[in-house]
């Protein structure tokens, strides 16, 4: 099958609808386009282990606050299609804002307890802005494995318990983050780094990497002192300014009195016009 790329709501839900009448299983992967080899993982991911592979762009300005980077967020059409094709995707969803939200929406989804903490202390209204747009995909997907990448492993927590707590049907599918060589994670907001950012930007890695052998090797179980390690890694950069380094329970995000069981280690840096997020699992 080759790229159908739509750009009409309803055109999707219908081409959807038509592939699950014919018997055929649906995998989707939102994204924000701009699409790197993380987003393209999921997207062989789904078209491997669905009937039908379905990819969306869109550019969330729900998601964004007024002083955030919308009107900068990288965007490349052409260049997303034909990743997308060369991903096994299907059907390509790229709506107009207008499409998506022809007025601004009145109604928010919002996920209590898990959207507030860590990215939600910096972002208030990020989640609300993600979940609701979440939503609104699965309501014109239908029925679906919908895959996201652990790289934004809060995000993933709050999809996977709102799908939960609305009885959505949509089966979510967690994927490994994809890595530069140096272990930097990609993601589209690495465009922004100038190239002395760049070369200091693996930091992230080598300290969530370092907190993993406390917890792995040396058996440390004060979540202090892993958060401590991993911030002395982070503030040695000159360039980095740290947003947090946590550890915290990998199902429910919770924080912990002591590193037990399977944990996940995350930290938040802003560097030059970026702000890079990036996490890790470490069990004990
Ligand atoms: P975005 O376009 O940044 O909103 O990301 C769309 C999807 O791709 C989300 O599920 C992300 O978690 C996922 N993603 C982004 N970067 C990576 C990465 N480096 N590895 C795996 N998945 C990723």
């Amino acid at each position: 099958m080759t790229l159908t790329v739509i750009d009409r709501a309803d055109a999707f839900h219908k081409a959807l609808e038509a592939e699950r009448q014919a018997g055929r299983s649906v995998g989707l992967v939102p994204t924000m386009g701009y699409l790197h080899a993380g987003h393209t993982s999921l997207m062989r991911r789904a078209a491997a282990e669905c009937d039908v592979g379905a990819a969306t762009s869109f550019v969330n300005p729900l998601q964004f606050a007024p002083t955030e980077d919308l009107a900068a967020y990288p965007r490349d059409p052409e260049g997303d299609r034909a990743k997308a094709a060369a991903a096994g995707v299907d059907i390509f969803f790229a709506p107009p804002i207008d499409e998506m939200f022809p007025e601004p929406p009145r109604t928010a989804v919002t996920v209590a307890g898990l959207s507030e903490i860590l990215e939600g202390k910096s972002r208030p209204s990020h989640f609300a802005g993600v979940a609701t747009v979440v939503t609104k995909l699965f309501a014109l997907a239908g029925p679906c494995r919908a895959y996201f990448g652990e790289k934004d492993y809060q995000q993933l927590a709050v999809i996977r318990r709102l799908v939960q707590d609305l009885s959505l049907p949509v089966e979510v599918v967690g994927c490994p983050t994809v890595r530069d060589t140096d272990g930097l994670a990609l993601s589209s907001r690495n465009a922004y780094l100038t190239a002395a950012e760049r070369a200091v930007a693996p930091a992230l890695y080598r300290a969530l990497s370092a907190g993993r052998r406390l917890i792995e090797e040396d058996h440390e179980t004060d979540p202090a002192a892993v958060r401590a390690a991993m911030h002395t890694m982070i503030t040695a950069e000159p360039l980095m300014t740290l947003d947090y380094t946590e550890v915290v329970n990998a199902a429910d995000l919770a924080p912990l009195s002591t590193i037990s069981g399977e944990v996940r280690l995350l930290i938040a840096v802003r560097l030059g016009r970026a702000r890079l997020i990036d996490n890790m699992g470490a069990a004990t």
